[in-house]
């Protein structure tokens, strides 16, 4: 997708804090951190939000819950840690591009508001 702005980022046409790579999967430091780890990860293929997740496609998913485990060791987050996905308006989603946020590092209130 031309003008997403995380498709963007995974090309490296707008840099970042890579976090982590691999095949199917980008993560990267939020420029706007919610918790004093935050993370935002992405599948390398533009999915425009958890409505558009398909048999198709779902190993993305997958693949970003094996990435989030692999983020939160690698990171020492032991206390625990909060994966969460904004979908469309009333979710809080600004970026359309399918992500997920590995927030950690304090104790996270539920619920959100
Ligand atoms: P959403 O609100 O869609 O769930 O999450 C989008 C996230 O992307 C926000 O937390 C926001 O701070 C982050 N973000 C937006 N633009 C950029 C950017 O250019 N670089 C980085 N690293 N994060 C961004
Ligand atoms: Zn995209």
């Amino acid at each position: 997708m031309e003008d997403c702005l995380f498709c963007k980022i995974i090309k490296g046409e707008i840099p970042s804090t890579k976090i982590y790579e691999d095949e199917f999967v980008y993560a990267f430091a939020d420029i706007a951190p919610q918790a004093p780890f935050h993370a935002v990860i992405v599948p390398k293929r533009h999915i425009s939000a958890t409505t558009e997740i398909t048999a198709e496609n779902s190993h993305y998913v997958a693949k970003i819950f094996e990435a989030a485990a692999k983020i939160a060791e690698e990171n020492q987050l032991t206390n625990g840690f909060r994966v969460v996905n904004n979908c469309g308006e009333d979710g809080g989603q600004t970026v359309g591009h399918l992500h997920f946020h590995l927030l950690g590092g304090r104790l996270l209130a539920w619920p959100p508001g």
